[in-house]
């Protein structure tokens, strides 16, 4: 048996060569195989190159783990006829594919387990909505309303959210209202805000194009608030420190902004 020599390669990775030409790498560090006597300078030449790649493969590795995806897992319960199934199925691909997307927008960090959410289809009164690690969807709403299925957006961007204190409840609302019409269906048709009624504490899409306005001028805005509602430190008299200036001052830019003529 040949004498055995280690090397450090790099980040505590440690790689043990035998003289001969067997050489295995950390951290699980075995002999593998017998030593033979006489190897050939092909042989060696083949083991270095393994051990090259190896190192590299293992030098990387870190840096990709670092770049986690978030995973989502769904379950789907859903009344077995094929329209309700299909549009159930496509509904489950949405949330897989916003899932990571929608993280990133609020820059809410994740477990590093898989989220495990049920979509729940059923009748029963409203629209949607999310509780707890469960989305319920009106079976009657999605056969009248087929294409409405950036509701399940909407309802995702809670279980994303998943602020201590959904108060105020209309930031929380115009987040998951900006993470679809902004995000999800930037090009969808809106109705004009009616200004003279609206505030900017309506929620759902007015306070969504509200918060895009904000957004647009102070980038990273979305995230900033996002945080504040997860450490449960929201305060009307702060927004000057997220978007630069008091909330009344801004409602009144946005509505001056959004009232201006639009050039031909
Ligand atoms: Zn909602």
């Amino acid at each position: 048996m040949g004498l055995k020599y280690r090397i450090i390669v790099s980040r505590g990775y440690r790689f043990t060569v035998y003289r001969d030409w067997r050489y295995t790498a950390a951290p699980v560090i075995t002999r593998i195989g017998r030593i033979p006597r006489e190897p050939s300078k092909e042989c060696l030449m083949k083991q270095w190159i393994g051990l090259l790649g190896l190192a590299l493969v293992l030098h990387a590795a870190p840096a990709r783990a670092e770049v986690r995806t978030p995973k989502l897992e769904v379950t789907i319960v859903a009344p077995q006829d094929a329209k309700t199934v299909k549009w159930a199925e496509d509904a489950k691909k949405l949330t897989q594919k916003w899932y990571p997307k929608i993280v990133e927008i609020l820059g809410v960090e994740q477990p590093v387990d898989p989220l495990r959410i049920k979509l729940v289809f059923r009748k029963m009164e409203g629209v949607a909505y999310s509780s707890g690690r469960e989305i319920h969807v009106s079976t009657d709403w999605i056969e009248q309303h087929p294409d409405d299925i950036g509701l399940v957006v909407h309802e995702l961007t809670h279980q994303v959210q998943s602020y201590p204190d959904y108060d105020p409840s209309w930031v929380t609302e115009g987040i998951a209202d900006y993470v679809r019409w902004w995000c999800y269906e930037p090009k969808s048709p809106r109705s004009p805000i009616n200004f003279s009624r609206a505030k900017y504490s309506d929620s759902y899409r007015t306070t969504a194009a509200f918060f895009h306005w904000i957004e647009v001028k102070n980038p990273g805005f979305i995230k900033t608030l996002s945080d504040v509602m997860l450490k449960n430190t929201y305060g009307d008299d702060r927004w000057s420190q997220w978007a630069n200036a008091p909330i009344d001052d801004l409602w009144a830019q946005f509505k001056a902004d959004s009232q201006k003529p639009v050039k031909k």
